[in-house]
């Protein structure tokens, strides 16, 4: 471990909500500080007020709660280091600026856009390799430039890159060196016309204040770090450890958009992802414990993630392997915990059960039981519930299950026998092994196959063919209800 103390940061635009891929750059970052027994910084970069909202910003808060991706100093949390939105910081920016403008390293620009773009085109024409600012204001006499700025002439500022820096070596964790020549890099602008500070300004300015030890981000900004390492060179301030994570792409190798579907934290939130679910599939799109082990769970994951088992190349987002590890997760659970965390829930969502309904524990955990391994997302808990809720009166019977299971020569005869036999069961040896014992007797009573005994059973009980075991089913259901819903479906068996 390097002797300075980790800290990094996740550093969000509110332009829009929080997509999956800034939410795997969060979720690395955090990751990272925890596994370092370092610090993570939540920074809103809300510079560009055209595009930023309040709003954003707290979908992008509420995305991270929801994560469990608990920030050490940020928004609400506070800090040493704050205020922790780019807004609240412009002083800061200005002072920077301007000290590295009194120290020769910035200087006023007044070039126009026509006279920039006059002279690129005259580059072009020349064949020029280099096309990019010509340097016209660099030597500007300060006297005069002090004058223009006072009759009220607009101007940026710009950083003087210095003219021997030669090239300008990124050490990336997970690119390796990446070489830029820093003659390309331009005597690039730091604070607009109006006053306001260029992304890759304000970004190190903030950087170095915050003492940020590595960068972890999205490789699109791979090609802005060799002018941020001007600027930290610039502030005198030490360059942090960079590492550039690469894209999420979809299924057609294109960068994963609304066209692939989903890509918003809470689209999956409210589709009923677990969040320890996505967290470790998020993770393991660019990075891997031992390049096979695909369940890691969150506190796996903050003890062993490592910048060395990050690739280079661009990940795959495979919903199919998702879906996979979220019903591994649900598998996982105790019945106790899927029925407080999952189960419960949905009910009371779907108006099964009443807010604070007060149940018998081992009802419910018989309910979780049987329900748990037919679901693979919350919502599937009201479908497979609905027969155990539903009264004689109010039992759906799926049309289909009904003409294959009940109205078949015959299976009038079954259910009064089925009847007859569970009504000789007394209530309190009404458990799904007693049910199932006296159905079990019938087939040879009556010489018809067992499987279309129990097919009848099920359908007269549940209403489908495709609900949980019967036995425990109708123990759930109980016996007030059972037999009259075998008596209900009795006019639909021939
Ligand atoms: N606000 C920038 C973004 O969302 C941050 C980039 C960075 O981490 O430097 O892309």
């Amino acid at each position: 471990m390097s002797e300075t103390p980790v800290r990094v940061r996740f550093a969000p635009s509110p332009t829009g909500k929080l997509h999956v891929g800034g939410a795997r750059t969060a979720i690395y970052n955090w990751a990272f500080a925890r596994a370092n027994h370092g610090t993570f910084i939540l920074r809103i970069d809300d510079t560009d007020p055209e595009r930023s909202t309040e709003e954003n910003t707290q979908i992008i808060l509420r995305a991270m709660r929801w994560l469990g991706l608990d920030w050490d100093e940020g928004p609400e949390v506070g800090g040493d280091f704050g205020p922790y939105k780019q807004t609240e910081r412009a002083q800061m920016y200005r002072d920077a600026a301007q000290r590295l403008w009194d120290e020769g390293k910035a200087y006023p620009c007044f070039c126009t856009p026509e006279q920039l773009a006059a002279d690129r085109e005259a580059a072009q024409a020349r064949k020029d390799p280099f096309q990019g600012y010509q340097r016209r204001c660099r030597d500007l006499d300060p006297e005069e430039a002090r004058a223009r700025i006072a009759a009220g002439e607009p101007y940026v500022l710009r950083i003087k890159v210095p003219e021997d820096r030669g090239d300008v070596v990124v050490r990336d964790a997970v690119h390796g060196e990446v070489t830029f020549n820093a003659r390309e890099l331009d005597d690039f602008v730091i604070f607009r016309s109006d006053g306001t500070p260029t992304y890759n300004f304000a970004t190190v300015v903030d950087d170095a204040a915050m003492q940020i030890s590595h960068v972890i981000r999205g490789d699109d900004h791979l090609s802005n770090t060799p002018r941020q390492v001007i600027v930290y060179e610039a502030l005198g301030a030490p360059v942090p450890t960079f590492a550039h994570i690469s894209m999420i792409l979809g299924a057609d190798g294109k960068k994963l958009s609304k066209r692939h579907g989903a890509t918003n934290v809470e689209e999956y939130r409210d589709a009923g992802y677990l969040s320890d679910a996505f967290v470790n599939y998020l993770a393991l799109l660019g990075w891997s414990l031992d390049g096979e082990t695909t369940i890691v769970p969150r506190d796996v994951l903050a003890r062993e993630f490592s910048l060395d088992h990050v690739s280079k190349n661009p990940a795959t987002f495979d919903p199919k392997k998702l879906d996979w590890i979220q019903a591994e997760y649900i598998r996982s659970m105790s019945d106790a915990d899927f029925a407080d965390k999952i189960m419960l829930p949905e009910l009371v969502e779907a108006g099964l059960v009443g807010e604070g309904a007060e149940f018998d524990e081992a009802w419910v955990d018989a309910l979780a039981a049987i329900v748990k391994p037919r679901t693979k997302m919350p919502a599937d808990v009201v479908g497979v519930c609905a027969p155990v809720f539903a009264t004689a009166d109010t039992l759906e019977y799926d049309e289909k299950s009904v003409a294959k299971g009940l109205a078949k020569e015959g299976m009038g005869a079954v259910l009064d026998a089925a009847r007859e036999a569970l009504e000789a069961l007394p209530a309190e040896d009404w458990t799904p092994t007693a049910i199932d014992a006296a159905l079990e007797a019938l087939p040879e009573q009556l010489d018809v196959k067992k499987r279309l005994v129990f097919q009848a059973v099920r359908v007269a009980v549940c209403g489908n063919l495709v609900s949980p075991p019967l036995g425990e089913t109708m123990a759930l259901v109980g016996r007030a209800d059972c037999l009259p819903r075998l008596e209900r479906a009795r006019a639909m068996a021939l």
